[in-house]
Order: structure tokens, then C-alpha cells, then sequence
């Protein structure tokens, strides 16, 4: 792959086990690029008084032939499911007479799931900034 910059946005990527099924990254997204379906299950956990309802994912895929690059819905995620992967090199030009390119630019989770290996690791703390309010309180380093 070509040496990126690491914050590149050339894919989303998706860590499927941060992902609640809460769909607000569908919602949110201005282009509905975003298709993401799921079903409920109960579940009985242990010790607890009453079974819950738990979301299972059945589907999630981007549509790159419409996405924005925009970043709302990895901004939004509230579970930091969603990451930028500073990868390009994806389907989507089809055979040589450019049919089919528009169904290569759906991915699927799988696809997104892959991509995972190649988000870079976030960024080091800052050492000079200001201690977290709750950090201050245990006695706790800066950023901890
Ligand atoms: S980057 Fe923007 S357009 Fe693309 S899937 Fe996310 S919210 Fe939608
Ligand atoms: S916002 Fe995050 S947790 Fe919610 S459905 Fe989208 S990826 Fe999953």
C-alpha cells in the first residue's frame, strides 16, 4: 500500500464487538449510505432476575459509491465501533465495460472487519495537559 498520512480517510472500518446495534451512525449519516440490519434475542443472564433483550447484528454495509468521507458516523458512534483505516485499495471499478462497479462498492462486514488491522493506534496524550478531573481525584496521572 501506498505510504499514507495516518489519519487518511480512505475506508471506515468497523470493530464489530464495540457495535450495539444502536443505529445512530445510519441515522445521522447525511447520504444513507449506511445499511445496517439486526434481529433481537433473550438472553438470560446469570444471577439476574429477568431475562433482556439483546440486538444481534445481521448486517452492516457501507456504501462507497454514495459515502461522503464525511466522518459523521465515526464521529457519532457512542461505542467507538467505527474507525477511519488509511487503506484505498478496494473493488469498485467493475469489469472493463464498468458494470458491475456499483455493487463492488458495497461492502460488507467482513470487508469493514478487516480493515480493523490497519487503524492506527490513537495518538500519544499529551504529557503537559492538564490532569482529567476524575484522574485528579484518584491521585491519577495525566490523560489516565
Ligand atoms: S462518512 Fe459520512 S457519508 Fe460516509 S457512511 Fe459515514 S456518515 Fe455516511
Ligand atoms: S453508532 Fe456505532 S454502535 Fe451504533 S450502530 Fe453505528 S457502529 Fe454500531
Amino acid at each position: 500500500m501506498t505510504d499514507l498520512p495516518p489519519r487518511t480517510r480512505g475506508v471506515i472500518a468497523l470493530l464489530e464487538q464495540n457495535c450495539t446495534v444502536c443505529m445512530i451512525c445510519a441515522r445521522e449519516c447525511p447520504d444513507w449510505c449506511l445499511h445496517i440490519t439486526s434481529h433481537t434475542e433473550t438472553v438470560q443472564e446469570p444471577g439476574s432476575a429477568r431475562p433482556r433483550q439483546r440486538n444481534v447484528l445481521d448486517r452492516f454495509a457501507i456504501d462507497y459509491g454514495q459515502c461522503l468521507y464525511c466522518g459523521i458516523c465515526v464521529e457519532v458512534c457512542p461505542f467507538d465501533a467505527l474507525h477511519w483505516a488509511p487503506d484505498f485499495d478496494y473493488p469498485g471499478t467493475g469489469a472493463l465495460d464498468g458494470s458491475g462497479a456499483v455493487a463492488e462498492l458495497v461492502h460488507e462486514r467482513p470487508a469493514l472487519g478487516e480493515w480493523v488491522a490497519a487503524v492506527p493506534p490513537p495518538p500519544p496524550l499529551d504529557p503537559a495537559a492538564e490532569p482529567a478531573p476524575e484522574a485528579a481525584q484518584r491521585g491519577g496521572r495525566p490523560g489516565r
